[in-house]
């Protein structure tokens, strides 16, 4: 038996991924196993945090002092599984992050411990510590003033008082009360001539529990008061007497109770492409390949119905299935469209669902109960066993890479797993990312285009207005006459709109006509955005507000104006140009609030409005029959930025929402208005053309020794000081250099675009390369040795997607 286990620790100022070893108390040494969360103590004095069991061992620890032995064991089974333990450890060491941090974005949140700092007496009462517990023997640190906190230190010198760190496991499991009968129902009937007949509450009790005395699964106290008079007092008095036996049901959360019962589909006949392509995937699943297929589909051609039927097909064969779906095309119709055809088998993980719910969702798939599992990138984790196939809908989407610690991006994971588990990956998208279609075109992935639409329909013709033009004519709004014209028809003939705004490095800032100033976050070098509907100025990066202001704070000039477009602003100049048009609007936000996004769309899929007008938000995933135009105000904002997936961004966005025009009988039409008609991403994206898109941004890529040509991985340091940043990304690139090749490009070091973000400077490097054996190594060392010591933040980020 293993009297020793390794453990990986929750400790944020001193991380490593080696393991501790702890010894097992001799009660725990039969049931402890890897996978299990553990509380043990570290460092010195009484300080106790969580940890993870990584290995569990009979030999004596290699360590010259002495061993801790672990405090409590908070799991009865294994929270992970040998997959995820090893997944963990490949994805610390692939994205050069901590494993505890890996481990804990693995599992539902609730599952990581929550610390309280207590003070306890421990010596003898006197009146100083009379004066601060008065009756109590422990005080919570959050609850005191600093005042009794300077006092208590002393009290500790004196060793009358001593400073506990506890561990709360925060999982917790929602119950129910129900009743058990415990008599048969003739005893009932015995039982309820003993009782005064103007009882008349007992004498129900026991009518009911006779007509129930059969039923061997306990009764949900809330479905008997909802049915009868009874009450849960009631039922306390049917205990004493000794009649029934209250009991606590264990019960789910579910979010999307309502869609459970949502109508049962059938599969839809496939279209020849679609049945191609299902064929091939399901194929794939028999022979457990781990074959990754890009289904390149035009938006429309049917993609979801491949992934249904291909899930089914796993089903069949006793295997599970996992469909990622960006957060934001997470949405009730899709889910509904799950739900419709595989009902409660299906488990739902995103991140508007309360902690609970998600650990609820959790462990419906931890413990088989659910085999298929949709949701966003972290769903990419879901403690799925057997998996038959792993679904990625619009693989491009940047949401699918994580922006903090672990840096990793789910498709990466989704192939590990898929190796693991022998089974096939469908990427799926209209318009892929570069580095998949390249992959295809090697004959790394299997390609599948749908060229059709699965209604046959065409694609909707796309018309493309030069905006230089229409400002000679008009002043300063945002709308072309042939937009307008357009928007006034839909609203007369009853069909839907959507516009989008693309927003992406593009807001509503103030800014003084006479001076010129402009209105920034004193903590980032960024401009305040102007919201008016909390009447305020806010900092997107930090979080900062101000009063909109009202002289210039540069020159005192009282000319100081709004400029740019946001939402809001579109919103009330199309109240004043088409009074008549209902009109939803969908931003951050309108979103913010739990349940908005669900709620907006539902009302316009009851044509509760003409128009929809949104950010980027609304490019995904939505089926609208009677939508008819599609509206694009701006589509060049992101053009400028110094990025070099600019173009492959616009051509995407563009494609994307194009795609939400005409999708059912009625013909649809697409307008774009942009500052740059000639532009290659906007004239291929007017043509629907993606594979025209490919060939030249490949060659763009080429020539710029940009990826897919090459791996990129992004340094940053950050110190809230601007020369330690600085000093620090030198001293970083003098390390990594010497293990490059001379086929390997450094870029920078430059201080970030924004270069000061929430009263931090970044400073960063990029490295690109082909094959660079050493560089791994050097990266890991770097990541070990600097971990927020002296103020200083590193980061390293394996293929980043935005270099800004
Ligand atoms: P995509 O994800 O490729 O944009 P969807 O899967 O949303 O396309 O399908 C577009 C529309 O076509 C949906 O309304 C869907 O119900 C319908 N559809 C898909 N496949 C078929 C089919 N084989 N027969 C009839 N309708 C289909
Ligand atoms: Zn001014
Ligand atoms: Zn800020």
């Amino acid at each position: 038996m293993a009297q020793f286990a390794q453990v990986i620790v929750d400790v944020p100022t001193l991380q490593t991924n080696r393991p501790y070893d702890y010894a097992i108390p001799t009660i725990w040494q039969a049931q402890l196993q890897a996978g299990m969360r553990v509380v043990v103590p570290f460092g010195n004095g009484a300080r106790q945090v969580q940890g993870f069991v990584v290995g569990l061992t009979t030999t004596q620890p290699n360590y010259a002092g002495e061993v801790k032995t672990i405090a409590q064991v908070l799991d009865l089974r294994p929270v992970l599984n040998p997959e995820l333990l090893a997944l963990a450890q490949w994805l610390a060491q692939w994205t050069f992050a901590f494993q505890i941090s890996c481990l804990q974005t693995m599992l539902p949140s609730v599952l990581k411990a929550s610390y309280s700092k207590k003070v306890r007496l421990t010596g003898a009462v006197t009146p100083a510590t009379q004066a601060i517990f008065q009756d109590k023997t422990e005080l919570d640190f959050a609850d005191l003033s600093p005042e009794t906190v300077k006092q208590l230190l002393k009290l500790q010198q004196q060793q009358l008082v001593e400073v506990v760190y506890e561990v709360h496991d925060r999982a917790k499991v929602k119950t129910l009360k129900a009743i058990q009968p415990l008599l048969s129902a003739a005893a009932y009937r015995q039982a309820a001539t003993q009782v005064p007949a103007n009882a008349k509450r007992q004498q129900a009790l026991l009518t009911y529990l006779q007509a129930h005395a059969a039923t061997t699964a306990p009764l949900p106290v809330a479905q008997i008061t909802k049915a009868t008079q009874l009450t849960l007092a009631n039922m306390h008095t049917g205990v004493a007497k000794g009649w029934l036996q209250l009991v606590d049901l264990e019960t789910y959360r579910d979010p999307y109770a309502e869609l459970a019962s949502a109508p049962r589909t059938q599969p839809l006949t496939l279209t020849a492409e679609q049945a191609q392509a299902v064929a091939q995937i399901t194929a794939a699943s028999r022979q457990q390949k781990e074959q990754v297929f890009l289904v390149e589909g035009v938006t429309g051609s049917g993609k979801t119905e491949i992934y249904l039927q291909a899930i089914q097909a796993a089903l069949k064969m006793d295997r599970t299935a996992l469909m990622l779906v960006p957060e934001i095309g997470l949405t009730p119709q899709m889910v509904a469209r799950v739900r419709g055809r595989f009902g409660e088998r299906v488990a739902v993980l995103h991140s508007g669902l309360s902690n609970g719910e998600r650990y609820d969702e959790w462990r419906r798939i931890e413990r088989g109960e659910a085999q298929v599992v949709v949701g966003a990138r972290s769903a990419v984790f879901a403690p799925l066993t057997n998996l038959g196939l792993i679904i990625m809908d619009e693989e491009h989407e940047s949401s699918y890479k994580q922006d903090e610690m672990p840096r990793y991006h789910a498709r990466d994971v989704a192939l590990w797993r898929a190796k693991y588990h022998h089974c096939p990956v469908v990427l799926g998208s209209a318009t892929p990312s570069l580095e998949s279609r390249a992959r295809a075109q090697k004959g790394v992935y299997k390609l599948l285009r749908l060229k059709e639409r699965a209604n046959h329909q065409p694609l909707p013709p796309v018309t493309v207005v030069d905006m230089k033009n229409e400002l000679k004519k008009t002043k300063e709004d945002n709308f072309s006459d042939l937009l307008m014209q357009a928007l006034r028809k839909r609203v007369q003939q009853h069909e839907q709109s959507v516009l989008m705004l693309n927003r992406r490095g593009f807001s509503s800032f103030v800014m003084c006509r006479d001076c010129g100033f402009v209105l920034k976050c004193p903590n980032c070098d960024i401009s305040l955005t102007l919201h008016m509907d909390t009447h305020s100025m806010k900092c997107h990066y930090c979080g900062h507000e101000e009063a909109i202001p009202k002289v210039c704070t540069n020159c005192q000039s009282r000319k100081i104006r709004y400029y740019g477009t946001g939402t809001q602003k579109v919103e009330s100049e199309l109240h004043t140009l088409l009074p008549a048009a209902r009109i939803l609007r969908m931003d951050v936000d309108t979103t913010r609030r739990k349940g908005a996004h669900a709620k907006i769309l539902r009302q316009f899929g009851q044509h509760q409005a003409d128009i929809l007008l949104g950010t980027q938000m609304i490019a995904k995933g939505l089926d609208f029959p009677d939508v008819t135009l599609v509206g694009v105000l701006n589509a060049d904002t992101a053009l400028g930025l110094p990025d070099f997936r600019a173009s492959e961004r616009t051509f995407q966005l563009l494609t994307q929402v194009s795609g939400r025009a005409g999708r059912a009988a009625k013909a649809g039409e697409v307008i774009v208005q942009t500052y740059n008609p000639e532009h290659y991403a906007i004239r291929l994206a007017r043509h629907h053309d993606y594979e025209g898109f490919y060939q030249r941004e490949m060659t763009l890529r080429h020539q710029g020794g940009y990826p897919p040509y090459y791996y990129t991985i992004l340094v940053t340091a950050s110190h809230e000081e601007e020369n330690e940043a600085a000093k620090k990304i030198f001293q970083l690139m003098n390390q990594v250099k010497p293990a490059l090749s001379p086929q390997a490009v450094l870029l920078g070091p430059t201080p970030r675009a924004i270069a000061r973000v929430n009263k931090r400077y970044y400073y960063q490097m990029v490295i690109k390369y082909k094959h660079e054996p050493e560089l791994e190594k050097v990266l890991t060392q770097i990541m070990q040795e600097n971990q927020a010591r002296h103020g200083i933040q590193i980061s390293i980020d394996r293929e980043p997607l935005s270099f800004i």
